[in-house]
């Protein structure tokens, strides 16, 4: 992932850049708006970090001559804490999210994930445990990095556990989710389903809490 990062402070623009560098995204950092405004004309982005305070032209005015270009390239603006105006006018001319300064790394990798995610029409995330992966948007499943093939039920089934590991569901709960309210359900259709899983993967992959129902051991 290709990020421009627009910051006209050295000390916050470095420590982004080798956030963005460390979490596997590649950053071109620019410092005032104009270069902003070149390097989206010129190279393949695909997301923009912009702050609002910058030299020769200030965020606002880059994001504004942005979407007037009809470029709809996802855009974080980045604003001071008591700028409340500016995330306003930020949102309302087109940004897709704000960061306030100053702020987490962690928080900037999950603002950058959400937007991501919303501009490439899924807003599920992935669900995942230390083994299971689960892509809700492409229905993808894998156990251990490897793929894995599943019936309907069985990535109902799996889905549900996976919304939060380590919480234990009864039998009704899965029964609920995996076959909904009109279908007949015999006895031990939810064994049968995690007999089935845990031959796709592991025994261990989905354990049974004796009397209460079963889940999927946490990260
Ligand atoms: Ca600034």
């Amino acid at each position: 992932m290709r990020i421009l990062l627009v910051e006209d402070d050295p000390q916050i623009g470095s420590a982004i850049a080798s956030a963005l560098d460390d979490a596997g995204m590649a950053a071109d950092w620019v410092t005032d708006g104009n270069a902003a405004l070149a390097s989206v004309d010129a190279g393949a982005f695909e997301l923009i970090l912009l702050d609002i305070g910058l030299p020769k032209k200030d965020g606002l005015s880059v994001l504004k001559s942005i979407r007037q270009k009809r470029n709809n390239i996802p855009v974080i603006i980045i604003t001071a804490r008591d700028a409340v105006e500016d995330r306003i006018a930020g949102l309302d001319l087109g940004a897709d999210d704000y960061l306030v300064k100053p702020f987490l790394v962690d928080e900037l990798l999950a603002r950058l994930r959400a937007v991501t995610r919303r501009h490439s029409g899924s807003t599920q995330p992935l669900l995942s445990n230390a083994e299971f992966t689960l892509d809700p948007a492409g229905k993808a499943v894998t156990f251990q990095e490897n793929d894995l093939e599943l019936t309907g039920k069985e990535y109902r089934l799996l889905h549900s556990l996976l919304l939060t590991p380590g919480r234990i569901f009864s039998r009704e709960e899965l029964e609920e989710k995996v076959y909904g309210w009109e279908e007949e359900v015999s006895s031990n259709a939810i064994e049968f389903l995690i007999h089935g899983l845990r031959k796709k993967t592991s025994k261990q992959a989905i354990k049974n809490v004796r009397g209460m129902g079963w889940m999927v051991p946490k990260a």
